[in-house]
């Protein structure tokens, strides 16, 4: 039986790309998966239920934090909760001198204020309880690569990455032992959003020239979270993991 099994698990962003395969990972190790998007992400949960798993949708702007309230009174329902993986996140690429305030406050509103609201709700819901997996309970939360360095004309979003892992380094110590707070930082993984990126030919060759020499695949990143999320990662917290292909080595 994986050690996952019977546990509830909340991941957001769940309707596609990293989110998604997170959902189908933690469902395909026995974890009960509250699947949480701002759409409601019915193909994820189908695709999870068809394959014999148990999962649940709801729609949860993670930007807003009546939505989040709401979402953790629906996971209260079902019990205590192991983990939580927040992919939910958004990107906009645009000079600075064009970009408006809105676009700013935005991508800050999703990427980290979203952070900050899952994650607070997350550990008011973890802390102190009895682990239903005799582990300590998880908070998993997706960075990037752009947490560690600067981008040209994306930097709105890099400022939301580099204060994702400041949120986690800083409630890791917080809530160490009782909860294991960590960061994954993918490098460019094969999703909507990367299209969305408005990648010109000349950067998806300087991403090809990763060392890997391909992108990430977002079934890779799930890998990652479902080892975090288990008893092998009971030492780890408070880290930034990248999962890049080498594509930084900060
Ligand atoms: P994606 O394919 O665009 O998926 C993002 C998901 O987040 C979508 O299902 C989207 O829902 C949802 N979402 C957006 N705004 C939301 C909100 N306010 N509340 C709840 N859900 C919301 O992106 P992805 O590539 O899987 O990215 C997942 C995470 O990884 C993000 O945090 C991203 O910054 C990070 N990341 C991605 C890459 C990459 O190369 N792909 C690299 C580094 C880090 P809708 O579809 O309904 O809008």
């Amino acid at each position: 039986m994986s050690d996952l099994a019977g546990t509830n698990v909340i991941i957001t962003g769940a309707g596609r790309g990293i989110g998604a395969a997170c959902a189908k990972a933690f469902a395909q190790a026995g974890a009960q998966v509250l699947c949480a998007d701002l759409n409601d992400p019915v193909e994820t949960v189908a695709g999870i239920t068809d394959a014999g798993g148990i999962a649940q949708g709801m729609v949860c702007d993670v930007s807003d934090e009546s939505s989040v309230l709401a979402l953790f009174r629906k996971a209260e329902t079902l019990g205590p909760l192991h983990a939580t993986v927040n992919c939910a996140g958004i990107i906009h690429e645009r000079p600075l001198l064009e970009t408006p305030v809105e676009e700013f406050d935005r991508v800050i509103a999703v990427n980290l204020r979203g952070s900050f609201l899952i994650g607070r709700e997350a550990i008011r819901a973890m802390h102190g309880q009895p682990s239903q997996s005799g582990q300590p309970a998880r908070l998993i939360m997706i960075a990037s690569d752009l947490s560690y360095y600067g981008r040209e004309t994306f930097s709105p979003y890099v400022a939301s990455k580099h204060g994702v892992l400041g949120l986690v380094r800083s409630w890791a110590k917080e809530f160490a032992p009782d909860i294991l707070i960590n960061a994954l930082c993918p490098g460019p993984i094969d999703t909507a959003m990367l299209a969305a990126a408005n990648m010109t030919p000349e950067w998806r060759e300087k991403e090809l020239a990763i060392p890997m020499g391909r992108f990430g695949q977002p079934e890779e990143i799930a890998q990652m979270a479902l080892f975090l999320a288990g008893p092998n990662a009971a030492y780890i917290t408070g880290q930034g993991i990248g999962v890049n292909g080498g594509s930084i080595m900060p």
